[in-house]
């Protein structure tokens, strides 16, 4: 097996440089509208988040995805995504406690 180079994404909440299995995708869609893009297939502009709630916390405070997709992002859709991401994260750990 050849050694492939990682790639690395940066997140938008810490601004840390991670391999992308770490990172979850925020998309804003051709429509405008802003998700978790938890398939990472989604079409459209792209940015990267830690699979942590903080780090999504701290990318809202500093009005970093907003910046970056260059529009407004409703609290409702922050608060979807952190849930979205709190819920993840307890799967992960269960996951890991059965692995
Ligand atoms: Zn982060």
């Amino acid at each position: 097996m050849p050694i492939k180079k990682i790639p690395l994404r940066m997140c938008t909440g810490c601004g840390e440089m991670k391999q992308k299995k770490e990172l979850v995708r925020v998309v804003k869609s051709p429509q405008g509208d802003i998700s978790l893009d938890v398939t990472g297939r989604q079409n459209g502009r792209g940015a990267y988040v830690c699979k942590n709630p903080d780090c999504l916390k701290k990318a809202r405070k500093t009005r970093r995805f907003e910046r970056s997709f260059q529009c407004q992002i409703p609290a409702e859709v922050y608060d979807q995504m952190e849930q979205i991401l709190v819920a993840a994260m307890a799967e992960t750990q269960e996951m890991q406690q059965n692995g």
